[in-house]
């Protein structure tokens, strides 16, 4: 069984062997579902990697939609 991953940007979990687009980014890979996904995590980086990164509280207070 491959370890999955997990696309930062869109949280579909995905099979890096298969997945469609790599990028390395702040010393570790990430792995998206589609070149949309990387295009995207490219034009925001921070916003992406920093919520996968977790373990503490976000920055921003959202509000609960
Ligand atoms: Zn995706």
């Amino acid at each position: 069984m491959a370890e999955k991953v997990k696309d930062p940007v869109c949280g579909m979990e995905i099979d890096p062997e298969r997945a469609a687009a790599r990028l390395e980014h702040g010393g570790r890979t990430w792995w998206f579902c589609s070149e949309g996904c990387r295009r995207a995590f490219e034009q925001d980086p921070a916003r992406y990697a920093g919520q996968a990164a977790g373990g503490g509280h976000g920055g921003g207070h959202g509000g609960h939609g």
